[in-house]
């Protein structure tokens, strides 16, 4: 989306296709008609994503006003439509209110009512239940999974939690240290991790029967951005690295039918209930 300056930003290299588009092609003006109208974003933490000074209601309207010509009265039907659709209860009331007079859920739901609201098609959401606890972390996830549908739209959510993942998501990329380390559908990745990483983070949920002792950990510390290894970034905790992993990145490689996976040893690790042995 571009939302880091440059500079001090810099996007070295690639490309950013959207609809057939790079997106790192385009002038300020066009990316920013693009921005927040066809791909809108709902950020991590409601409190300090929308402005403490002014009712939230304005807030949804400015991004109508930016991207639509439209009359006042219009833009504040189109926001308690909006809130309405996205569970906030009595919109015509909150429509005044401040940021903290809402809880954490339903300023989450401002947000996505802001995200929403030029009809986008494509929504990033970037860890939107982080901040929430786990009952309205729930109502959210369901109501993404409604949106998407009623709005027919491309959702792209940034995770860390691999339960929202098999929530709402049909295709998963696993990243490690700004790498894709494995790309699949969700079936692939939850049946058959094939990327030690993966397999690691699945099995460090707990589960209700799991006891403490057999969840599994991930040696040592993510690698520092400015230093990462030369060849396969997990390398320095990978109990599987062998002497090509340090010296060279492991290419991405189809494994099976919409499966792949960037890592040397894939064929010869097999898994088990817990653990993960070399063959
Ligand atoms: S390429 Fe090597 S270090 Fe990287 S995940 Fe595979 S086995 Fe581990």
């Amino acid at each position: 989306m571009r939302l880091i300056p440059s500079p001090p930003g810099r996007i070295s290299t690639g490309e950013v296709l959207f609809e057939g588009k790079n997106l790192l092609k385009l002038s300020a003006k066009e990316m920013q008609n693009i921005r927040g109208k066809d791909i809108a974003m709902v950020f991590q933490e409601p409190m300090t994503s929308l402005n403490p000074v002014f009712p939230v209601g304005d807030q949804i309207a400015e991004v109508l006003f930016t991207h639509e010509k439209i009359s006042s009265h219009r833009a504040m039907q189109r926001v308690l439509e909006m809130m309405k659709l996205v569970g906030i209860p009595a919109p015509a009331e909150r429509y005044f209110q401040y940021p903290h007079q809402l809880s954490g859920g339903m300023r989450q739901r401002i947000l996505i009512a802001m995200g929403l609201i030029c009809n986008p098609k494509l929504l990033i959401a970037d860890e939107p239940t982080t901040a929430l606890d786990v009952t309205v972390q729930a109502q959210i996830l369901e109501l993404f999974r409604n949106l998407q549908q009623h709005f027919d739209m491309g959702l792209l959510m940034i995770t860390h939690n691999l339960g929202i993942i098999a929530e709402v998501a049909d295709e998963v990329a696993v990243m490690y240290a700004a790498k894709i380390v494995e790309h699949g559908t969700i079936d692939n990745i939850f049946a058959r991790p094939l990327h030690p990483y993966t397999f690691a983070l699945l099995k460090s949920i707990p589960k209700l029967n799991t006891s403490k002792s057999s969840l599994v950990t991930i040696p040592g510390n993510v690698p520092n951005p400015l230093d990462y290894p030369v060849g396969c970034h997990f390398c320095t905790r990978c109990p599987y690295a062998v002497e090509v992993c340090f010296v060279q990145p492991p290419p991405m490689t189809n494994a099976t039918d919409g499966h792949s996976v960037a890592c040397w040893c894939w064929e010869n690790i097999e898994l088990d209930e817990n653990h993960l042995t070399v063959k």
